[in-house]
Order: C-alpha cells, then structure tokens, then sequence
C-alpha cells in the first residue's frame, strides 16, 4: 500500500493532530458491538441492552450483556493502529483523540487526551445518586451491585440510546477539530451524529482530512482524501513514512 505523499506534505507541517475513531478501529482488534461470540445474546434488541428503560426493566440482563462485554475487551489489545496514534504525542505539539468506543484501547494503546463520546464500559456509577462506583466489578460475584450510598443500581459509565453525549467531552471535541490540522477519521461510517459533524467541523475551519476505513463510507466522498485500509495497517505506515521525511529534512 502506497500513502499519498500528500498526507505526509501535511504531517510535516501540521501541530494539532485529531484522531476520530469509531467501532471499525476497535472491531481490528476483535471488539464488535451488538455481536457476540456465541450468539447467546442475539435475541435481545439493542435497546433491551442498552437504553435507560431496557436497564429499569431488566437490570440483572443488562448488567450480565456488560459483564460479558467487559470480559471480552479485558481480552483484547490495542491493535498497530491505536499504538501508531499513541506514538504520535512523541512527534506533535498536540494529539488529541476524539472517539465513540467504549473498550480504552486508545488509552491502554498509550494516548493521552482522549474524549470519549459514548462514555465507556469499564467505569461504572450509581444510576439512582450518580456517585462513582469504583470497586473493580470483575472480582465481584455475578449479582448486581448497589450503590453504597443510596442502595440504587450500578450502571456502567456508557451513554445509553435516549441519553444525552457528555457535554464537556463534546465541547472539547468540537474545539480541538477546529483547531486541527490534520483529522484522521478511523473506522467510523459517518452516520451517527453529532460525532458525524467533527469532520465537517474540521474541514470548515482548515483542516486536512483523511479517512482510513477499509469500505466506502457516507463520508469519503466529502473528505479530502481516503484510505481504503484498515487502521492497524495504515496508520504505522504513515508514521514510518512521515519519519523518514522528517530524517531527510
Ligand atoms: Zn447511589
């Protein structure tokens, strides 16, 4: 795979970089939603798993679909793409990374400044007081847990159908994207909004966007240019190419 000399033209002068990831990136490295190995869960809908009402009516159900989900990103690791990501704090001013997974795998692959969109499954929090719960719920038996304060649920720290993006997360978000010089929108189709703004965001005010994402996606025909590859392989190429113009200079 050859990379555009055109992305490299522009990492060499760019300062802010924004990395937007979506469930493609974390499906590389064997995390995919609403889909489970066994198929032991297919017969729920996604809003029986994951919505405020689904929880209410059934909160042992939910709590088991997360306890599963858990297990499998406790078993999974960052791929090449999200340690190409985290390695690029050591070469720009500013790397920030914008992402609707739930899994850490940025953070776990090394990257700093991560905005979680959707929140994530491994934080979890009362849904009655909102206090933290912070006893790791893998040594915990399989039962629900209650909060110590209140008596109410624990629910984990993921944004729910219904349920509003965290405020802060996307307002950062929407700064650092126009403030890029260079986006990169990894595995994400670019359908579900407001992430599916960021580019847009990004591209308005300046910035060099470029999709890696193995398929067509609602956004190629928008961005500056695509990458029709998965992350894990792109993304430590165009580092290593970047390097070695920079070598050169
Ligand atoms: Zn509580």
């Amino acid at each position: 795979m050859e990379i555009p000399k055109i992305i490299i033209d522009k990492l060499k002068i760019a300062k802010n970089i924004v990395i937007l990831s979506g469930a493609g990136m974390s499906a590389e490295s064997g995390v995919s939603t609403f889909r489970d190995p066994d198929g032991l869960w297919a017969k729920f809908s996604p809003t029986e798993l994951a919505s405020m009402d689904g929880f209410m009516s059934n909160p042992q159900l939910v709590w088991d679909w997360y306890s599963m989900r858990l297990n499998v990103i406790n078993n999974v690791s960052p791929n090449n793409g999200h340690k190409a990501v985290a390695e690029m704090e050591k070469y720009f001013d500013d790397v920030t990374v914008i992402t609707q997974n739930v899994d850490k795998l940025h953070q776990r692959a090394g990257s700093k400044k991560v905005y979680e969109l959707h929140g994530n499954i491994v934080e979890n929090y009362c849904s009655k007081c909102h206090e933290p719960f912070t006893k790791s719920i893998l040594e915990l038996d399989k039962e629900i847990p209650k909060c110590e304060h209140c008596g109410g649920y624990i629910r984990p720290a993921v944004v729910w159908f219904g349920e509003e993006l965290p405020q802060k997360a996307f307002k950062e978000s929407v700064i650092a994207s126009q403030k890029a010089d260079i986006m990169f929108v990894i595995g994400t189709s670019g359908e579900v909004y407001p992430a599916a703004q960021l580019p847009f965001n990004a591209k308005n005010s300046g910035a060099f966007v470029v999709e890696i994402n193995p398929n067509h996606t609602a956004l190629s025909q928008y961005l500056d240019i695509s990458i029709h590859e998965p992350s894990g392989v792109a993304m430590p190429k165009i580092l290593e190419n970047y390097l070695i113009e920079r070598g050169r200079k």
